[in-house]
């Protein structure tokens, strides 16, 4: 077509608006219809299956056309968008014609990152729109979900930075990622990518438009002070929404500037076939890798090591800075033994404090909490010339202002409820004592009541006695009722006695038993006291109960390291892992007379999959998790029983393995083995830590060989993959794969032979296994001999065959047969003519025979 001269007004203002959304699908509004027009129609019309038409655009030229109705939009966005389309929605933006056409302008573009039709969103899950900018070994990332209003920005620097990138990729699982269009993606991530022109990605640009975006003129605040990185992806991102969803850029929260998680992932599975808190096989912490570290001495180390187990660190310098604590006290070790004799007398400072703070504390707990800090002096001593790290210092407090309260106001040894009497110090408060001392007046005066009235009444059997009913009771025998003074009244009447009282004995008898109540009740009141003012320094206690915890799992860790011979692993930012001669920290220690042979573990370069052979019981498995557990022990900043050890920081630890595999709601084994395989597919990144123990097992050998294959395949080949991976397996065909990719290393598990008898020497060495060993294992649990041998007999035949069907030679046994033929009986039955027998005669052959037989025997 020549100019648009020829063409309607509406075809002019179509392409008019058109040219601005180049790349978009543009939805034009027209009636009760969204009209595409030329190669958008084409496209619509191919990918939503509806008819294609053509339009008169003027003087008889026609434009291809496809139309959906307005109504059933969604339906049809959510297609295209599906497929990866940006879709421009053009609306009719007023009722007044200006020069009789319909005013018209794109309201929104909507893209995968920009849905916000609750049709086309995951319901259980957010909808991000990410941009990521990388450049050297620095990367920006920016996120939002306009549906949440959530929107946050991160920089990364790494010299693996695409490993860093796509971990948090796969955390956020974007719908949509923004790029600069000359970046190459090295990421394998299943997202829809947008290219842009890489000017948007200008710093100037960038941060102008966050600063107009927030209305300010510095961005400090916003914690993105020099980080460029995290300008550059935030700023493209706000200007990407103002073009495509003007209106949802108003509901953005406030930038959030954030790190990358700082601790490792660790799924459930994972949690459990490590054992790190709990054995399988019992759920007790005895035999867990959480059972052999803890050897902590008061009950916050106790539960920090265990948080601190749970949760490995990403960060080299936080785990360098654990390890510099051990090391201390490592190389300090009178100063930590006498750390552990003191820690041992703390009592649990954290908890007794949110006690006191809740108002549930006990008399005994202050006690408790006296004590504890009684020791804080001693331990403060101790740590003096520790270097200062991890907040020990700033934390640690000798709480005095608390120790003095609780020295001057609690008793040494309270009753352990309150409600008794005997808990506060009575110089502690004026009126507990004022109460005290004159209650003692009152039962002094009580207590010497019996003598001075036997004096002044000449009565000497007069006594003075008390019960519950009547109280404090003068009692007189009948025979000298007549001594008795006027001031006296009677209250009871005995068979040989009667009790009086006095109005002044009643008075002191008000004064002690009242005592008592005021007693409890002031000394109740003066508790409660003591525990606000104590709760005033609550933060100042936990803080010292954080530090005291910090200093017992440092020192604890120490002491394990050094009973056990552990060395500190050196840890980095790279892709390494190197230990030399390492141990499984618990199996080591539950072998009974036997040595741990310790293995090395070193990764060449390029070396992504290792996979290793070996009979049953030969201690694949031990191998397996003792190189997770080194490298989790390493994060945890843990020493590690090794020789020596570099270890790069791993974002994630997968496991599969089969030994302890189990039906879950009604999955079957194999079912459940393929679920944790495809979630480690997803999920592990180059910095993943992959165990895969026996992949493939719960199925046919064929299906077997054929997904383990294939798996190691994708691990190998897949961008996003190329996790180191340690893989256990029987299958000996596996051992191909070490001629075909060159990532792929085999080893095994070495085996000693020699007159028939085997031994596993528990030595990983390079090479496949030639042998399973399954029949001698089978031998050394007692399987009988006959079953044993008649194994052998069949392995040789099937190995004959080279994995062709094989037919296997019947094996005729002799136990199966009732009659041998060399049986002399057997000839006799043959001859037997059984129908001219008489009943009596084949009884009495029967009895015969029987006799025979048991002769023979
Ligand atoms: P596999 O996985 O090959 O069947 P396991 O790893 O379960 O074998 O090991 C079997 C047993 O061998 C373990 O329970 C342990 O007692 C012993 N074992 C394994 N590795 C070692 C080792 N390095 N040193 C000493 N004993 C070991």
């Amino acid at each position: 077509m020549k100019k648009n001269e020829k063409v309607t007004p509406i075809r002019k203002q179509y392409l008019s608006i058109k040219k601005q959304y180049p790349d978009a699908i543009l939805f034009f509004r027209l009636g009760d219809f969204y009209e595409t027009f030329d190669h958008d129609a084409e496209i619509v019309s191919k990918e939503l299956e509806i008819v294609l038409t053509s339009r008169n655009v003027g003087k008889g030229t026609r434009v291809p056309m496809a139309g959906i109705p307005h109504h059933a939009a969604e339906n049809y966005l959510s297609r295209l968008i599906n497929k990866g389309y940006h879709v421009a929605i053009c609306e009719q933006i007023s009722d007044k014609p200006i020069n009789g056409l319909m005013p018209r302008d794109v309201v929104r573009v909507i893209t995968p990152g920009t849905v916000i039709e609750p049709g086309l969103l995951p319901g259980d899950a957010n909808n991000y729109l990410v941009v990521v900018f990388v450049e050297g070994d620095r990367a920006g990332i920016a996120y939002t979900d306009i549906t949440t209003g959530e929107f946050a920005a991160t920089e990364l620097k790494n010299s693996d930075i695409w490993g860093l990138v796509d971990a948090e990729l796969i955390r956020l699982n974007p719908a949509e990622i923004l790029m600069p269009e000359d970046m190459p993606v090295k990421t394998g991530i299943d997202a829809h990518f947008t290219r842009l022109p890489v000017w948007r990605f200008e710093y100037a640009r960038c941060e102008s438009a966050l600063q107009e975006f927030f209305g300010v003129s510095s961005l400090d605040g916003y914690g993105l002070k020099n980080k460029t990185f995290a300008v550059r992806s935030s700023g493209v991102l706000v200007e990407y929404l103002k073009e495509t969803q003007p209106d949802a850029i108003k509901l953005l929260d406030g930038l959030r500037s954030y790190e990358l998680s700082v601790f490792m992932t660790l799924d459930a599975a994972t949690r459990r076939n490590l054992e790190l808190t709990e054995t399988i096989r019992d759920g007790n912490v005895h035999g867990s890798l959480l059972g052999i570290l803890d050897l902590t001495n008061s009950p916050m180390g106790k539960r920090l090591l265990r948080q601190w187990v749970s949760k490995p660190l990403l960060n080299v310098k936080h785990i360098e800075e654990r390890q510099d604590g051990i090391d201390y006290f490592y190389n300090h070790g009178l100063e930590r033994a006498e750390l552990h004799q003191h820690l041992k007398h703390l009592n649990d400072l954290e908890r007794l404090v949110k006690r006191v703070e809740s108002g549930s504390a006990q008399p005994r707990d202050l006690v408790a909490m006296r004590n504890t800090l009684q020791v804080l002096p001693k331990i403060n001593t101790l740590i003096e010339n520790m270097p200062k790290l991890m907040g020990i210092h700033e934390k640690f407090s000798l709480c005095s202002d608390v120790l003095a309260l609780l020295e001057k106001a609690i008793t040494d040894d309270p009753p352990a409820v309150l409600g008794n009497v005997g808990i506060i110090r009575p110089e502690f408060s004026v009126e507990l004592e004022q109460v005290i001392e004159s209650s003692r007046h009152a039962r002094e005066w009580i207590g010497n009541l019996e003598s001075i009235e036997r004096e002044r009444t000449g009565i000497k059997t007069l006594k003075v006695g008390y019960n519950k009913v009547f109280g404090y009771f003068i009692e007189v025998t009948k025979a000298n009722a007549s001594l008795v003074p006027n001031n006296y009244i009677r209250k009871q009447t005995l068979v040989n006695a009667e009790r009086y009282i006095t109005p002044e004995m009643k008075e002191y008898e008000t004064l002690v038993l009242n005592a008592e109540e005021r007693i409890k009740e002031i000394e109740r009141r003066v508790f409660k006291d003591v525990c606000k003012t104590i709760s005033e320094s609550s933060q100042e206690l936990l803080n010292t109960s954080r530090a005291l915890a910090i200093l017992d799992v440092l020192s604890s860790l120490a002491e394990l390291a050094a009973i056990n011979g552990y060395v500190r692993p050196q840890v980095v930012d790279e892709n390494i892992l190197e230990i030399k001669r390492g141990r499984h920290p618990v199996v080591e220690q539950m072998l009974e007379g036997e040595r741990f042979v310790p293995n090395d573990t070193i990764f060449e370069d390029g070396e992504i999959v290792r996979i290793i052979t070996g009979p049953n019981m030969s201690g694949k498995s031990t191998f397996l998790r003792q190189v997770a557990l080194l490298v989790l022990m390493a994060q945890i900043g843990s020493f590690i029983p090794a020789e020596a050890a570099k270890i790069g920081i791993v974002d994630r630890i997968f496991t599969r393995i089969g030994a302890q595999d189990e039906i879950h709601a009604g999955q079957s084994t194999f079912m459940v083995e393929m679920l944790e395989t495809a979630n480690i597919l997803h999920h592990a990144t180059s910095r993943s830590l992959l165990i895969l123990d026996e992949i493939g097992r719960g199925t046919s050998t064929y299906d077997g060989v054929s997904i383990a294959w294939a798996v190691i395949e994708y691990i190998h080949n897949h961008p996003r993959l190329r996790a180191k991976t340690l893989f256990a397996t029987h299958y000996h065909e596996l051992t191909q794969l070490e001629e075909i990719l060159p990532g792929v290393r085999n080893y095994n598990v070495a085996v000693s032979e020699s007159d028939g008898n085997v031994v596993f020497l528990r030595k990983i060495v390079p090479g496949s296994a030639d042998k399973s060993y399954g029949i001698h294992v089978a031998q050394l649990a007692g399987l009988p001999r006959p079953v044993v041998q008649r194994a052998d007999e069949i392995l040789e035949q099937l190995e004959a065959s080279s994995g062709k069907a094989v037919h296997i030679e019947p094996h005729v046994s002799q136990q199966l047969k009732l009659f041998p033929e060399t049986n002399p009986l057997l000839n006799e039955i043959k001859k037997l003519d059984v129908n001219s027998l008489t009943p009596i005669e084949a009884l009495n052959r029967l009895y015969e025979w029987k006799k025979k037989y048991l002769e023979e025997e």
